[in-house]
């Protein structure tokens, strides 16, 4: 598939996802707003600890269509290039000083002292540590959408667990299963990864290559689905340059299985 036909078959997949999201977001929200027993969201504007994780999932259909949109925005390919490489070049820096992609806890914990923010986050100095906004917000990926915390944002600095409202978190993944279920019908395969490192990978040729290739998958072969979708993650991380050591790979398995 080309990328012209690619936009065309994701964009009103991604937006009517978003949209029927929205709807549910809302609603949800209402209903513990108007509970007075309900936690509140802690959430604020300003607060951007979550946009300095280093694993933010988003699928490739996401970044895909977030990548067009910047375009059409009038931003350049030499810019987004420049912008994403950069990030791309600290974020697998840091990983072969650690000798792994920050996927476990404690690595992604260690991973904080960068200070390295998503490449689409505008900083702001008078906010605090981390602060700024996201400078795409009205069509950040689903993941930026629902991910929140009813607990201290000091836990989000410290990348510690935080509890949530869990409706509105499982209606966020099943948005973003939507979005891969139709991924896999057009490509054969689905990538779920770090929103930042898949819109890098999708600017070098060889990375929106592997993304617009269909794979055909062996309804007969055991994991098929998975091996495919775990496959086409390595082969846009290593269009980067990056070259994975044995350890990472079970770390690998079990950080997707998380994001899921
Ligand atoms: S999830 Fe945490 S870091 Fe993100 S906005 Fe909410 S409190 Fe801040
Ligand atoms: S897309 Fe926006 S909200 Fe999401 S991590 Fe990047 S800057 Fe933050």
């Amino acid at each position: 598939m080309n990328f012209v036909n690619a936009l065309e078959c994701l964009l009103p997949v991604v937006d009517g996802v978003h949209a029927r999201w929205e709807s549910a977001r809302v609603e949800m929200m209402s209903r513990h707003e108007s509970n007075p027993e309900s936690l509140r969201v802690t959430c604020t504007k300003g607060c951007g600890a979550c946009c300095h994780f280093p694993i933010i999932p988003a699928t490739g259909g996401e970044a895909f269509v977030l990548l067009a949109r910047l375009l059409a925005e009038g931003r350049t390919l030499e810019e987004l290039h420049s912008q994403f490489m950069t990030y791309a070049r600290r974020y697998l820096e840091h990983a072969q000083r650690n000798q792994s992609l920050p996927l476990t806890d404690d690595q992604q914990r260690k991973f904080l002292h960068e200070k390295l923010p998503c490449p689409l986050f505008v900083a702001t100095a008078d906010i605090g540590p981390m602060g700024g906004y996201c400078g795409v917000y009205a069509y950040r990926p689903l993941i930026c959408d629902f991910f929140h915390s009813l607990e201290s944002p000091e836990l989000c600095l410290l990348k510690k667990p935080h509890a949530s409202f869990s409706d509105v978190s499982e209606r966020g993944h099943e948005a973003i299963d939507e979005v891969r279920a139709i991924e896999r019908e057009l490509f054969g395969r689905s990538v779920l990864g770090h929103l930042p490192l898949l819109m890098a990978a999708l600017l070098t040729d060889s990375g929106m290559k592997s993304f617009l290739t269909r794979v055909e998958i062996d309804p007969n072969e055991e994991n098929a689905q998975d091996i495919a979708d775990f496959g086409l993650y390595v082969e846009l991380i290593s269009c980067l340059g990056y070259g994975w050591g044995d350890a990472e790979w079970a770390s690998l398995a079990i950080a997707q299985a998380e994001m899921i």
